[in-house]
């Protein structure tokens, strides 16, 4: 009886550490816990609200919540230099867009992360073309108007933007010296708090992404006064003309987003989190709706992460040029 005493606690042992063993397997399949989509910008604006619609269907997914992370200031350099220093153990993501992962690199002489090379690209979320808003008791009825005022009036029309090198700031400056006038930007950190602003008649315009654009012209808080897609958008933004019909051919801008990994980041949940966001969009009454807010889907092989790693490097390259040719620099 003795003697099988230590043989009866080996097995129960055993047993225990097996059956521990089983669920620890089964847990450690990627996603075993919430995931973290760094947003560096403020809650409410155009990159929080395409992050949260999007993490929300691809978390579904994937059977876990992704928790959106607000790390705002400095045009998202700041998030993106937070998620390049994070653990690349497949739980923290940057949701990164054409300014600090495209223009970055040449706005900035010193930036603390390489977009290529620090990030492992993971999908490219949808396009997002852009409205051109004044005050709903604006003088600014057409961005012919602004134009004609700034010229006549160079450096006192101020454009709010969601901080130096973001998406408003960039388009707004290329805006600028496509039409050959000076303007003064107003820095925020944030579309959201920058809207606030321009509805209480602080600033005078703004560049903001056609969705989240079109409850404040739709509830009659705002005007837009231009787009910047090269074709108009009647069902969204009847009788509003696109820059491209207001003096400036061929103007044509978008802005696109997508989803990094900070670099080392396992293959296994890059290659997982890009097929739960395929799936999702298999839900065609989301997509209808993304497509009826003006949001421009793409074709599945622009948003797999090989593509999307091609489109970083590729507008790292053009931003170069643009900047110079427009002579963006930061001050
Ligand atoms: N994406 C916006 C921009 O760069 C910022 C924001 O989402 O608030 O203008």
């Amino acid at each position: 009886m003795n003697a099988s005493r230590p043989n009866t606690l080996r097995r129960l042992c055993l047993a225990a550490a097996l059956a521990a063993a089983a669920p620890l397997s089964l847990a450690q399949a990627w996603p075993n816990k919430a995931l973290t989509w760094i947003v560096p910008f403020a809650a409410g604006g155009p990159t929080d609200g395409m992050a949260r619609d999007i993490a929300d269907k691809v978390g579904r997914q994937l059977g876990q919540p992704i928790v959106i992370e607000n790390v705002a200031g400095a045009g998202g350099t700041i998030g993106a230099t937070k998620a390049a220093r994070s653990k690349p153990d497949g739980y923290t993501f940057l949701v990164g867009h054409l300014g600090y992962m495209g223009a970055g690199p040449s706005l900035y002489k010193k930036l603390a992360y390489d977009p290529v090379k620090d990030f492992d690209a993971v999908f490219r979320f949808p396009d997002t073309p852009l409205v051109l808003l004044a005050g709903k008791n604006s003088k600014y009825k057409t961005a012919t108007d602004l134009i004609a005022f700034a010229k006549a009036n160079p450096g006192t029309v101020n454009f709010a933007n969601a901080g130096v090198g973001s998406t408003s700031h960039l388009i707004a400056a290329l805006f600028a010296s496509r039409a050959g006038i000076a303007v003064s930007q107003v820095s925020y950190k944030g579309v959201a708090p920058a809207v606030n602003d321009l509805i209480g008649g602080q600033v005078d315009a703004i560049f903001d992404q056609s969705n989240t654009a079109l409850p404040q012209v739709q509830g009659g808080r705002l005007n837009a006064i231009a787009l910047t897609s090269l074709k108009p958008m009647p069902q969204q933004y009847p009788g509003v003309a696109p820059l491209a019909d207001q003096g400036l051919p061929g103007f044509e801008a978008a802005t696109w987003y997508g989803l990094y990994a900070p670099k080392g980041t396992p293959q296994d949940a890059i290659q997982k989190m890009h097929a739960a966001y395929l799936k999702a969009l298999a839900d065609k009454a989301w997509t209808d709706r993304m497509a009826a807010a003006g949001i421009q889907l793409l074709p599945e092989a622009q948003v797999a992460p090989a593509a999307f790693a091609k489109h970083t490097a590729d507008e790292v390259d053009r931003w170069r040029k643009v900047t110079a040719e427009a002579k963006i620099q930061l001050n």
